[in-house]
């Protein structure tokens, strides 16, 4: 557990959990439905799960919309009564999915649920298989990149698991830097662009006017949360982009790929997202890394 601003650095583990409920109350979470019975007044569901670092689930009356990509089942849900535009998450979520089975490699799960709430900001809060999507009011643009940012966070966290505490560019930078990706797929290049340079870039610039800390430093060691925001956010996002204009597109998401393959569900490390990096590029990276995100 952590202070802030993430929780859990977990192993990989087979969740197996049975919730009960006075009816009408429902529940989705981490892992498939596979059993579920009703006595008349209560229901009973029983969950199983692939390999996942936490178990999270949500507890209410729900309405919901689904799609099925490829072959799995995305579902955003709101509390009954809201008015928020879950088609919209559902559609940039499920475009997102694709975009990192095509770009990284499989998502090994069988669903993808999301629960939209209305908080009065955007942000999100990711789990294995489930994430919250906080929504200001209304869906819109920034929306659609908080969600991009958490359904990439399946990849940079739940499968691919680091220590959020003491290398929290891992999962954090990867998942900016890849919801950037998602805009490009799902938008175009300029579009992209432009979502780069609000999201992520001028983060970045108010990192260097605040003396320019490293991408690769432990939680603890940024002054505040804002510090550690435009570092990791920022800058850990600015420097995937430097390194794929560095090694190109190909070599970038081949290493991605490697990386993303090696290390399902076990706790990376920089030196193993250096390793695939510089076996696909077949040179030397050091250098780049050291400058971004400081000495090892
Ligand atoms: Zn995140």
């Amino acid at each position: 557990m952590t202070r802030f601003p993430d929780r859990v650095f977990a192993q990989a583990a087979l969740y197996d959990v049975t919730v009960m409920l006075p009816k009408p109350l429902e529940v989705f979470a981490t892992g498939s439905p596979i059993t579920s019975s009703d006595d008349g007044t209560a229901t009973s569901t029983r969950f199983v799960s692939g390999p996942v670092r936490e178990w999270a689930a949500s507890f209410g009356e729900f309405d919901a919309v689904s799609t099925i990509t490829n072959g799995i089942t995305v579902t955003a849900y709101q509390a009954q009564g809201d008015t928020l535009d879950i088609e919209r998450v559902r559609d940039v979520a499920a475009r997102s999915l694709e975009s990192f089975e095509t770009r990284f490699g499989p998502y090994p799960y069988r669903e993808l649920d999301l629960h939209a709430l209305d908080w009065g900001g955007d942000a999100g809060i990711e789990y294995p298989g489930y994430t919250l999507i906080l929504i200001n009011t209304q869906v819109n643009q920034r929306t659609d990149f908080v969600v991009a940012h958490e359904v990439a966070h399946e990849w940079w966290y739940a499968v691919v698991g680091n220590d959020i505490y003491r290398e929290p560019w891992l999962d954090e930078s990867f998942a900016n830097y890849s919801a950037v990706i998602a805009a490009a797929d799902r938008l175009g290049p300029e579009q992209a662009q432009a979502i780069y340079n609000s999201e992520i870039k001028a983060a970045y610039e108010r990192n260097l006017s605040a003396g320019d800390p490293p991408a690769g430093l432990a939680i603890t060691e940024y002054a505040s949360f804002n510090s550690y925001y435009r570092a990791i956010y920022g800058k850990g996002a600015v420097f995937l982009a430097t390194l794929r204009a560095e090694v190109g597109d190909d070599v970038f998401f081949a290493g991605m790929r490697t990386y993303y393959t090696a290390e399902r569900h076990q706790i990376a490390t920089r030196a193993a997202f250096e390793a695939a990096m510089e076996g696909a590029a077949g040179r030397e990276l050091d250098p780049l890394f050291d400058r971004w995100l400081g000495p090892k």
